[in-house]
């Protein structure tokens, strides 16, 4: 996600590492890596200007705290920087009763936001509806049932105008969460604001999202500023920032908007949303991802997840039914790449290429070869040696062959698993220290 911007930022913070004295001149080739990287990223030339004074000023003036290096203190800084740059607080949408208006331009991303915030609700345990506010497009409608068709929730459509639809809507639902999707334009024009203050009062929306694509970069904060003024925004929601490098510019300038992102869009799919969280989101980027982020995208794939579980996998210690059902949920998270930058330290390893093309039909041939397992071996995999491993093949109908990439595709797991957790990058790396702050290892 957010491509060089990522890599930019971790190439600063590698600088940082391997600096021998932290003076003014490695400062300034840290400050200048950053700038590179933000820039490119569309951040504002002022926001990016100010970071760097504050930098310099706090690295060469600052004591740092007690137990901790000028390095590590450097790193710790830059870290509370970029995620007071891009938005300081978690967007916070709770778990209640409520009304949610989406606004924004045509094709930002309302209607594709309709379906995941629906399914993002819904499995939390909330009942949802749609409410068919956008009459201006002739498909717009289908659309929006399509998407919600696909995850199951009840679309409200009935009236003429957005009005009309609104006021049905409000009578008929009994749905705990009501999400009433509009019509854009391709400027805020007066008769988009007119709409959108009425259906606004009308509906009396708790909150009124403005749907912005992050490839609009910096120019995202003058849109905002701009809905604000004309039909008052509780929030915004950035999408499409899995497909831009401006996403970094989107999300500070959304932030000196005044406006909190509450959601970030990564794809076109409905499990490609999150509820944005700075730190989180800075800490992927950096690649000190976390496992809470893990464990909501497990969530809202609908998988069981129990922390204790996952803490067991990720030291290394999980049986072959446990490989076996991991491979089956990375299939219902997506992919699984996503979900590695999410993993602390994984955000900068390489997949090993067998994890990755598990197809279906290896799946359903290691089905077979587990199958005939004995108890003891799923459960002390490394315990199969060559004679159990012509048994095994035997019985499952399998070539030997298959049982042994069987084999090693789960030991890889396991060792990828065991440097994920105790981090053998985060454990020697300079960064150790770091990692240890932020809970990582
Ligand atoms: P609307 O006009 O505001 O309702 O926008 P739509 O919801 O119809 O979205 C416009 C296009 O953007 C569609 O093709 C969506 O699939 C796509 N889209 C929406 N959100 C995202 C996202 O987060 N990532 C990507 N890659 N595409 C998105
Ligand atoms: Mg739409």
């Amino acid at each position: 996600m957010l491509g060089s911007l990522g890599t930019g930022l971790r190439d600063a913070f590698k600088r940082i590492a391997g600096l021998g004295v932290v003076d003014r001149e490695a400062v300034e080739s840290v400050v200048r890596e950053l700038q590179r990287a933000l820039l490119q990223s569309d951040v504002d030339v002022q926001l990016v200007s100010e970071l760097s004074g504050r930098i310099r000023e706090r690295v060469l003036k600052d004591k740092p705290p007690a137990g901790m290096t000028l390095k590590e203190y450097f790193i710790k800084m830059l870290y509370d920087e970029l995620v007071s740059l891009l938005g300081a607080e978690k967007g916070e949408v709770g778990l209640r009763k409520q009304r949610i208006l989406l606004a924004g331009l045509y094709g930002s991303g309302k209607t594709t936001c309709s379906g995941k915030i629906a399914k993002w609700f819904k499995v939390r345990g909330m009942s949802i509806g749609l409410v068919a506010c956008d009459t201006h497009r002739a498909a717009a409608q289908e659309q929006l049932r399509q998407i919600a068709s696909r995850v199951d929730v009840h679309v409200y459509d009935q009236g003429k105008s957005p009005q009309e639809i609104a006021k049905n809507a409000l009578k008929a639902s009994k749905d705990d969460v009501l999400i009433f999707d509009t019509a854009g334009r391709d400027a805020l024009d007066k008769e988009l604001a007119k709409e959108l203050k009425e259906l606004g009062s009308l509906v009396k929306a708790d909150e009124v999202l403005l749907v912005i694509p992050a490839d609009i970069g910096q120019a995202a904060r003058r849109q905002s500023e701009e809905f604000n003024k004309l039909v008052g925004i509780t929030g915004m929601i950035i999408t499409k920032l899995d497909g831009t490098a401006r996403g970094g510019g989107a999300l500070a300038a959304a932030h000196v908007s005044g406006a909190a992102v509450k959601f970030i869009g990564v794809g076109e799919k409905v499990d490609d949303f999150e509820s944005y969280d700075p730190k989180r989101f800075v800490g992927r980027l950096i690649g000190y991802g976390d496992i809470e982020g893990l464990l909501e995208k497990a969530k809202s794939a609908g998988v069981e997840v129990d922390d204790g579980k996952a803490k067991r996998l990720l030291e290394g210690k999980f049986t072959m039914d446990d490989f076996y059902e991991q491979l089956g949920q990375m299939g219902k998270m997506g992919s699984l790449s996503k979900m590695m930058e999410m993993i602390p330290g994984m955000g900068q390893m390489k997949i090993p290429k067998d994890m990755m093309d598990v197809q279906e039909g290896r799946m359903k041939k290691w089905k077979f070869i587990i199958e005939s397992m004995t108890r003891q071996e799923r459960e002390n995999p490394d315990e199969i040696k060559a004679s159990r491993i012509t048994r095994i093949a035997k019985g499952s109908g399998t070539a030997e062959a298959d049982v042994r990439a069987l084999l090693k595709s789960y030991k890889q797991a396991q060792k990828f698993m065991k440097m994920a957790k105790g981090g053998k990058g985060l454990k020697r790396g300079p960064l150790a220290a770091l990692a240890k702050q932020f809970g990582a290892s």
